[in-house]
């Protein structure tokens, strides 16, 4: 049976930040994932450039039922921090759009800069083998491996959310952590496309077409591209309201943020004969022009409407309302909502208050970011934090 100081499950983002940083300070860690390579999602993610943090982290820039357990990690490990170490490997990046942090080259530099800091801490990694059971006495965590028994007195939940169960992503940290009694907020798909069904399978047929718009659900709104696919809505701005959107919800669509009101009776005086789907057309693409149009039943020239009718047009294109029917589900969210809650943490050090050197850290927690780098940005804080007092 090998002892280590403490054992980390899950070698993705945070759990090889936490490695790294323990090994570093001295402990000895061991890294478990079953998977046969580690840092998997770090490689697939930001279309393979990784989006590996955005200058602009700030707490309220993530959902989770408490707004400000994320602040101490974030505050103490930033945005900037992780950067100089992403500089001090010599891997090119850009600033992308938003504050978004991408390498010019690979994400894979980002999982061997992370190996590298984890071979800096001596830190042995135990990669292809799952974890059959896990359990705590003499204040020792024991972990079962295939094949294997390890034991340390400090245990890490790294495992991460459910979302895109194909690449080897699981549930397991919810289980373990209600297994030593922690509560778990309903996990939910988060960052997700989203489905239309009945009338609104109508707007199926546009596709591929994008807009920028201004997407909001609920009291919350973002600026950026929506995307209508062949099942409902995507692209950015769409994902990013996901993660606030509860089933039943409608979705506003602003599709025009930059007209001022009165522009549609101002075009009835100066283009009389043109008609609505040839003005929107200036601004949004044709085929979205299209149906907008027809959807509003305003196909003749705009001359022939009264200027109350095309008030309420103009009110409808910046109020347009969709109503999912549900999202595309773990297989396409790119992270998971929900997750241990943070009310059996310390936000300090990311240990369970109840729980003898227990700690959770990086997606399996509740705590959840917004697209463009910030779920990793929260993986290396907190990954960060607990590796400082393993
Ligand atoms: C397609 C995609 C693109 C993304 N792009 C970005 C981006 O550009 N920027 C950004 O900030 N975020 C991005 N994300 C989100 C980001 O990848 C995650 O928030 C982040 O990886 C979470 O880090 P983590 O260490 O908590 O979990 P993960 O990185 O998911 O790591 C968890 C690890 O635990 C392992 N594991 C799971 N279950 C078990 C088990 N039972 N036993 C042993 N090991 C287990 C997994 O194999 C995995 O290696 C993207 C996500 C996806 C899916």
């Amino acid at each position: 049976m090998s002892e280590y100081d403490a054992i980390i499950l899950g070698a993705g983002a945070a759990g090889l930040m936490c490695a790294a940083v323990a090994g570093q300070r001295g402990r000895k860690i061991l890294l478990v994932d079953h998977a046969e390579q580690a840092g998997k999602k770090i490689l697939i993610s930001g279309g393979g450039r990784c989006n590996f943090t955005n200058v602009h982290t700030a707490a309220d820039r993530y959902i989770s039922a408490n707004p400000h357990f994320a602040k101490s990690a974030l505050g103490r490990y930033t945005a900037q921090d992780f950067l100089a170490l992403v500089e001090s490997y010599g891997i090119a990046w850009h600033e992308k759009t938003l504050g978004q942090l991408f390498c010019d080259g690979s994400a894979r530099q980002i999982v061997e800069m992370l190996l590298d800091e984890c071979d800096k801490g001596c830190v042995d990694l135990s990669l292809g083998r799952a974890v059959t059971g896990v359990d705590h006495a003499d204040g020792r965590y024991r972990v079962s491996l295939d094949g294997r028994t390890v034991t340390a007195p400090a245990l890490v939940i790294a495992t991460g959310g459910p979302s895109i169960p194909k690449m080897g992503a699981t549930g397991f940290a919810y289980d373990l952590a209600r297994q030593f009694g922690l509560k778990v907020v309903e996990p939910r798909p988060a960052l997700v496309p989203l489905t239309l069904g009945g009338d609104e399978t109508l707007f199926r047929e546009l596709s591929g077409v994008a807009a920028e718009v201004v997407a909001t659900a609920g009291k919350t709104a973002f600026r950026e591209a929506a995307l209508f696919t062949h099942r409902g809505l995507s692209g950015p701005a769409i994902l990013q309201v996901s993660s606030y959107w509860r089933n039943g919800q409608p979705v506003g669509i602003d599709f025009l943020p930059d007209r001022e009101s009165g522009w549609l009776p101002a075009a009835k005086r100066t283009t009389p004969r043109a008609t609505l789907r040839k003005l929107l057309g200036g601004t949004l693409p044709d085929r979205l022009a299209e149906t907008l149009s027809e959807r509003l039943g305003m196909t003749s020239e705009i001359s022939t409407l009264t200027d109350r009718k095309l008030q309420d047009a103009e009110r409808a294109l910046s109020h347009w309302q969709f109503t999912p029917n549900g999202s595309e589900g773990y297989a396409k969210a790119e992270v998971t909502a929900g997750g241990i809650s943070t009310a059996e943490l310390s936000s300090q050090t990311m240990q369970a208050k109840r729980v003898p050197m227990l700690y959770a850290v990086g997606e399996a927690v509740d705590v959840t970011g917004w697209l463009g780098g910030y779920n990793f940005q929260w993986a290396w804080a907190s990954g960060w934090a607990a590796g400082q007092v393993l």
